[in-house]
């Protein structure tokens, strides 16, 4: 009797237990395709890391800061991985362009071990020059032109969102600075914007340029995807975006002045990216 009460007890707590398996359901993942999606990466931000190999190596190791690449000094032929692209790096901070803030949350960082400025222009009174700037090595360029090549195929990233660190933070950051060759990676291998010669003639016409406000050129560079503010004058954190924009596309005169030239490579690259007149 009491053998048959311990086996109901136990037959009752199997059914227990059975009734409260968790049932397994499946995920099917090829029977409904949304279209309303998009790649975590739609950016690449590029920057110099304004230290030697090995302390830069160290800040990129600590918790305070990250890339996915890294592009070392010398004669290392290796390109270093140090985030999976599809997890966010640290490299970015307060950023924003074309209408997007926190650009870790989209974006991949490219390191590339340079000195940035060497100490004797680092206060200079006003921006700094071009020739302030340390040249790059010529492997380190080829290395930089292949992994974004390669990074903006597999992302599918527009030329115009290819972009320096100081093009989203430009009253921060003035990496990867005068000396980083956009033109060179635009001609040699198709990466990044850069405007056609023939449409900045177009738009060299001081008569046209001096009738434009501030405002309509502020208009302009918001177009192109720059963040800023919208007052009638040339302003320091106004000042700060057309320097970003010299950094990029007019190195040589990158003095933070508005000035035709600039006005004229800007016009060239909205007509070209954005299809503007
Ligand atoms: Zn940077």
């Amino acid at each position: 009797m009491k053998k048959n009460f311990y086996m109901i007890i136990m037959l009752l707590l199997f059914i227990g237990c059975s009734s409260t398996r968790e049932k397994i359901y499946e995920i099917d993942d090829k029977k409904y395709i949304a279209k309303g999606k998009n790649e975590r990466i739609q950016f690449i931000i590029i920057h110099y890391t304004a230290g030697a190999n090995e302390v830069s190596v160290k800040e990129l190791m600590s918790e305070r800061a990250s890339s996915h690449y890294l592009i070392l000094s010398g004669e290392d032929e290796k390109i270093y991985n140090l985030v999976p692209d599809n997890e966010r790096a640290w490299h970015a901070g307060i950023s924003s362009f074309r209408g997007r803030s926190n650009l870790n949350d989209t974006s991949i960082g490219i390191e590339i071990v340079n000195e940035g400025i060497p100490p004797k222009y680092r206060d200079y009174p006003t921006y700094n020059l071009y020739d302030h700037y340390i040249e790059y090595e010529k492997m380190q360029i080829e290395k930089v032109g292949q992994l974004v090549r390669n990074l903006s195929v597999k992302y599918k990233i527009p030329a115009r969102n290819i972009l320096a660190h100081s093009d989203i933070a430009p009253s921060r950051k003035k990496d990867p600075g005068a000396k980083f060759p956009w033109k060179l990676l635009h001609d040699k291998y198709g990466v990044g914007a850069w405007y056609d010669e023939e449409d900045k003639e177009l738009y060299m016409n001081y008569e046209e340029y001096s009738k434009r406000t501030i405002i309509e050129i502020k208009k302009e560079l918001k177009d192109y995807g720059y963040e800023i503010n919208e007052t009638n004058e040339w302003d320091k954190a106004s000042k700060d975006v057309i320097y970003a924009f010299q950094l990029h596309f007019n190195p040589k005169n990158s003095s933070g002045e508005m000035d035709l030239e600039t006005y004229a490579i800007l016009k060239a690259l909205n007509k070209k990216y954005l299809h503007k007149k």
